[in-house]
C-alpha cells in the first residue's frame, strides 16, 4: 500500500483531467488512473477527430460553391486515409500534451484499469492507492442493440478506425453522433441512409432545429428512412442488410454505423467493494457537489448520466477540486443553460429550453419569435439553404430562456448567445444592441 493521497482519479478524459490537474494546483497530492490513450472519448474518439473530420467535409462542400464566386475548379480527388492519418497523427500529439500537462501539474499517471478495493481504496496493476477522496470519471462507451447480427456492423469508434472511405454506408441513430456521421460521410461523397425511428431526427431539440435538419439531410442527398426500427443485420451476396421490426428490408451495403446512445463505463470499477450506488442504466448519481452517496466518493462527466459534453465534465471537474482543494465551500456547476453544437450541415446551435419545455412549465407566459433566411453566402448560387432561428422568451419582460439556431456559422454564434441567456438576458437586451452587418448573427437582435 503506498502512502495516502488526497485526490484519486479514475479515467484520464475530459473531466478527470481537468480535476486532477486543478486540485494538484492547490497543492494536493494528485494520482490519475488511466487505462487507454489519455484525453479519453474528445480527443481520441469524439469532438477532436470528429471536428477534422467535419472540417474536412465542409472543404468538400465549398468546392461545390467554388464556381459561384468565379472560381474554376478541376477535377478533385479526395484521400480518405491521407486525411485520417494527417487527423490521427494530430490525435497522438495531443496524447502526448495531455501527458506532459500532467507530468507539468505534478499527477501521478498510473497506467492501468482502476477499480475499488475499499471505499478508500484503488486497485491499479496489482497496487493499492489510499486516497482521502476518489474521482470517478470513467466517462461511457458506443452501445450496441441487442439483436441478431448487430455484431456486423460498427459503432462510431469503429468510424474512427475506418482506413477506407465506405461507399455505401448506413447510420443507424437519431441523435448527435448519428446526425454529425451521417453528414460527414454524405459530403465526403459516400452514399448514406439514415434509419431513424421517428419522423425526424434530433427529437430532444426544438421542433424548429428537427424540422430544418432532417429538411437539409434530405437535401444533401441522404436516404432517410422514417419509422424504422431495427430488428436484425444480415451479411448476403451484395452485403450487409438490415432489416426493420414491421418487415423492410435495405441491403446492398458495405458498413453499418450503429449510432444509438452510449453508455457509462461503471460496470469494470467492482463499485459495490465500495458500496457506490449505481443507476439501472448504470449511471452513477450525483447530488449538486457531484458526490455520490459515499462520503469522499464523487463523479463528473458522463459516468453521471447528465449533460454528456466535453465542457460540462471540465467544468464539473474543474468546480469540485475547487471546492474539495481550496475551500471554495459553495463552488459547484451549475447545469442550466448549458450550450452545445451538433456539427450537422449547416450546424445546429442550441440554449436553454425548447418553445415545448417553456410551453409545458410556464403556458402562454411564453413567446416565440422565429426567423427564416438565405444566409449571403449563398446569394450567388441557385441553392439558398435557409437558416432558421428561434427565440423562446418569458413573462412581460420577455427575459430569453431559449436560444435555437440552425444554418451556416451557428456553431460560433451560440457562445456569445450563451452568456446573454446565463446573464439573464431580456429581448429588449437584443433590440437594444446594435447589429453586426453583413453577418447571420444579426438577425437574432433583429426579430420582431
Ligand atoms: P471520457 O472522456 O470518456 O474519459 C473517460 C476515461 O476513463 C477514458 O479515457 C477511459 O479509458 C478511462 N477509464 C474508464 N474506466 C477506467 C478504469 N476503470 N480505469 C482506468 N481508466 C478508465 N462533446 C462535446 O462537448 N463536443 C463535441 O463535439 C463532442 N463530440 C463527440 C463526438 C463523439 C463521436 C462522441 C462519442 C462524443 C462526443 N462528445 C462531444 C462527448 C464528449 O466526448 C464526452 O462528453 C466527454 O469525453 C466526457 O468526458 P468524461 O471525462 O466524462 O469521459
Ligand atoms: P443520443 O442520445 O444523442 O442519440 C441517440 C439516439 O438514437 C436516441 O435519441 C434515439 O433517437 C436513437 N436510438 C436509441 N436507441 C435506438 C435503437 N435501439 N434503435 C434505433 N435508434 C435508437 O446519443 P449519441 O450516441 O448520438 O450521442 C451520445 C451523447 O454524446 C450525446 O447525447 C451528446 O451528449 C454527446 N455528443 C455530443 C456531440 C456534440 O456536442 N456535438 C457530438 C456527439 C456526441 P429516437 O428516439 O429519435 O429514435
Amino acid at each position: 500500500m503506498s502512502e495516502m493521497l488526497d485526490y484519486l482519479v479514475i479515467g484520464g478524459g475530459s473531466g478527470g483531467v481537468a480535476s486532477a490537474r486543478r486540485a494538484a494546483q492547490y497543492g494536493a497530492r494528485v494520482a490519475l488512473v488511466e487505462s487507454d490513450r489519455l484525453g479519453g472519448t474528445c480527443v481520441n474518439v469524439g469532438c477532436v477527430p470528429k471536428k477534422v473530420m467535419w472540417n474536412g467535409a465542409g472543404i468538400a462542400e465549398a468546392l461545390h460553391h467554388a464556381a459561384d464566386y468565379g472560381f474554376s475548379v478541376g477535377p478533385t480527388a479526395f484521400d480518405w486515409n491521407r486525411l485520417v492519418g494527417a487527423r490521427d497523427a494530430y490525435v497522438a500529439r495531443l496524447n502526448v500534451i495531455y501527458e506532459e500537462m500532467l507530468e507539468g501539474s505534478k499527477v501521478t499517471l498510473l497506467r492501468g484499469h482502476g477499480q475499488f478495493s475499499a471505499p478508500d481504496t484503488v486497485t491499479v496493476a496489482g497496487a493499492a492507492y489510499r486516497a482521502r477522496h476518489v474521482l470517478i470519471a470513467a466517462g461511457g462507451r458506443p452501445a450496441l442493440p441487442q439483436l441478431p447480427g448487430a455484431e456486423l456492423g460498427i459503432d462510431s469508434d469503429g468510424f474512427f478506425a475506418l482506413r477506407e472511405q465506405p461507399q455505401r454506408v448506413v447510420v443507424v441513430g437519431a441523435g448527435y453522433i448519428a446526425v454529425e456521421l451521417a453528414g460527414v460521410l454524405r459530403a465526403l461523397g459516400s452514399e448514406v441512409a439514415l434509419m431513424i425511428r421517428g419522423n425526424t431526427v434530433l427529437r430532444q431539440f426544438d421542433t424548429l432545429v428537427q424540422e430544418a435538419v432532417t429538411g437539409h439531410l434530405e437535401a444533401a442527398g441522404l436516404a432517410l428512412h422514417r419509422g424504422f426500427t431495427p430488428a436484425a443485420l444480415e451479411r448476403r451476396d451484395d452485403g450487409l442488410s438490415l432489416l426493420s421490426e414491421d418487415g423492410r428490408s435495405e441491403g446492398g451495403f458495405d458498413c453499418v454505423i450503429w449510432a444509438i446512445g452510449r453508455a457509462p463505463c461503471s460496470d469494470g470499477l467492482n463499485l459495490p467493494q465500495a458500496g457506490v450506488q449505481v443507476a439501472a442504466d448504470g449511471h452513477i448519481p450525483v447530488n449538486i457537489w457531484q458526490d455520490t452517496n459515499v462520503p469522499g466518493i464523487h463523479a463528473v462527466g458522463d459516468i453521471t448520466g447528465r449533460a454528456a459534453l466535453t465542457p460540462v465534465a471540465i467544468a464539473a471537474g474543474r468546480r469540485l477540486a475547487d471546492r474539495l482543494f481550496d475551500g471554495q465551500t459553495e463552488r459547484r456547476l451549475d447545469y442550466d443553460n448549458i450550450p452545445s453544437v451538433v456539427f450537422s450541415h449547416p450546424p445546429v446551435a442550441s440554449v436553454g429550453l425548447t418553445e415545448a419545455q417553456a410551453r409545458a412549465a410556464h403556458g402562454d407566459a411564453v413567446r416565440v419569435y422565429t426567423t427564416r433566411f438565405a444566409d449571403m453566402y449563398y446569394a450567388l448560387g441557385s441553392h439558398r439553404p435557409q437558416t432558421v432561428a428561434k427565440l423562446v422568451c418569458l413573462g412581460e419582460d420577455e427575459r430569453v430562456i431559449g436560444v435555437h439556431v440552425v444554418g451556416r456559422g451557428a456553431d460560433e454564434m451560440m457562445q456569445g448567445f450563451a452568456v446573454a441567456v446565463k446573464m439573464g438576458a431580456r429581448k429588449g437586451d437584443l433590440d437594444d444592441t446594435v447589429a453586426i452587418h453583413p453577418t447571420a448573427s444579426e438577425e437574432l437582435v433583429l426579430m420582431r
